[in-house]
């Protein structure tokens, strides 16, 4: 566990960060040391920066889509390149349950060999 704000180690069990006093709880997805963003699966709509974005900084994420999109207009084309190239930088969120293993289908049996006899 590491502190949300100053990113130093918090001793277990502390409530609050013993450096800059902040709250040990204020931030669920403060369990990475390095307290990057990523982009969530299961929230995005395109590339999942704007889910991103709205996961890391408390934003509404409905609300941040619109303001993207709008601002994609009015300072068209910054939004956009921003948007590419937050897209690069933040990571694919890491899955907490690993994938299931892919299983291909059974593979059909060959046909019985043609029997000119048989006609
Ligand atoms: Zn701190």
């Amino acid at each position: 566990m590491f502190c949300h704000q100053c990113g130093k180690p918090l001793p277990a069990g502390s409530n609050f960060c013993p450096s800059c006093g902040a709250s040990a709880r204020a931030n669920v997805f403060a369990a990475s040391p390095l307290n990057t963003m990523y982009r969530p699966r299961a929230l995005r709509m395109m590339a999942g920066v704007c889910a991103a974005f709205a996961v890391r900084y408390g934003w509404d994420l409905t609300a941040t889509r619109v303001i993207t999109v709008l601002l994609g207009i009015v300072i068209f084309p910054v939004m956009e390149i921003a948007y590419l190239v937050a897209w690069m930088l933040i990571p694919e969120e890491i899955p907490l349950m690993p994938q299931a293993p892919f299983v291909p289908p059974p593979v059909a049996p060959p046909p019985p060999p043609s029997n000119p006899q048989a006609y």
